[in-house]
């Protein structure tokens, strides 16, 4: 591991507000670099580098083969298992889980090969760790599950990494009036200072409703829930024009129910969810770093607090406080980081 983003999902287990068993390594935004390949494995070899996606789609099954690994049948994020039900990690004779397939706190992983994803090895992997989950989630959002058009509007709930990354695949996409909602000013401070919000709503429920109304005179052709809480779906929904788009991203605890006027439905809006951004990991994840290369997507601003392993509890607390967009802990040095020739 080069690095590995800290994602709230690993701060809901760590809480226990997930299933999982324990003992577990969490982790699932690793980015590092192969050290050796077991065998059956034919796509990567010692040196290459990879992002390790959440989504380690099986390439067999019915939706793996539909070109939607996201919705992998055999896909099973807290059983803490691989997919044959084994684990790969042990302290003496206990067993010990990994989460997503990853593991990623900790300087060494063992992940399927369906799991490591190879990039270019000009990219730094320390900017590259979010796409293995909440950068890639946001992007694909507008990008792939719901693909913005050019000229229009998007509204976005939760200005955090997610909902920022939503902002900068619409943005690329041709979006000219890009909302950002938020009840933190300092996470629309930051959506303004990366160029991502023509305007910033700092606020809840009907009143920000009215206000996306207004901006966009009528509702947004595009509205994405990146919090996740009570009422945001309702105010994402609402805020869509008349046969707009909806788009469900962040759930955050079991056992929400979200109130929905039908009549908005029978006024032809769109009501969707994404898991992971419905994307193609092999596909578009090494899309995504050509338009980081090509300084189109700008990971560096996002990826905007760093730790070493010892600082993870820290991290937590930063991420629970609001008080960082995107952190990532970062296990060596850059020399270290170096292609190495197989
Ligand atoms: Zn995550
Ligand atoms: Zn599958």
């Amino acid at each position: 591991m080069v690095a590995t983003g800290v994602c709230r999902t690993d701060l809901s287990v760590f809480q226990g507000h997930l299933p999982s068993p324990f003992p577990i390594v969490l982790g699932h935004e690793g980015a590092g670099v192969v050290e050796e390949v077991g065998p059956g494995v034919r796509d990567l070899a010692p040196g290459d580098h990879v992002v390790c996606t959440i989504i380690a789609g099986c390439g067999m099954c019915a939706p793996c083969n539909r070109g939607e690994p996201t919705l992998c049948v055999r896909i099973a994020f807290y059983t803490g298992k691989m997919f044959d039900g084994t684990t790969r990690l042990t302290r003496g004779a206990e067993a010990i889980h990994s989460l997503s397939y990853q593991a990623s706190f900790a300087e060494q992983a063992i992940v399927p090969e369906a799991c490591a994803v190879k990039v270019r090895a000009d990219a730094p992997l320390e900017r590259l760790a979010g796409l293995a989950c909440g950068v890639s989630t946001g992007l694909g959002a507008s990008m792939v599950r719901t693909p913005v058009e050019p000229g229009s509007s998007a509204v976005v709930i939760g200005a955090g990494g997610v909902g920022l990354s939503v902002l900068m695949g619409a943005r690329l996409r041709g979006a000219t009036t890009l909302v950002a909602v938020d009840l933190s000013g300092a996470k629309l401070a930051k959506a303004r200072a990366m160029g991502l919000a023509t305007h910033t709503l700092q606020g809840e429920g009907a009143e920000v409703i009215e206000a996306v109304h207004d901006i966009t005179r009528g509702g947004a052709d595009f509205a994405f829930d990146a919090a996740g809480v009570e009422g945001t779906l309702e105010t994402a929904l609402e805020s869509a024009r008349a046969g707009g788009s909806c788009v469900a991203i962040g759930v955050s605890g079991g056992g929400r129910r979200a109130a929905i006027d039908p009549s908005l439905l029978m006024r032809q809006r769109w009501l969707t969810g994404t898991f992971g951004g419905s994307i193609a990991p092999r596909h578009h994840i090494p899309l995504f770093v050509d338009l980081y290369m090509e300084g189109r997507l700008d990971l560096d601003a996002l990826m905007d607090s760093h730790y070493c392993l010892d600082e993870v509890g820290r991290a937590f607390e930063d991420l629970e406080a609001n008080a960082i967009t995107r952190g990532v802990i970062r296990f060596a040095s850059p020399a270290d980081e170096a292609p190495r020739r197989s």
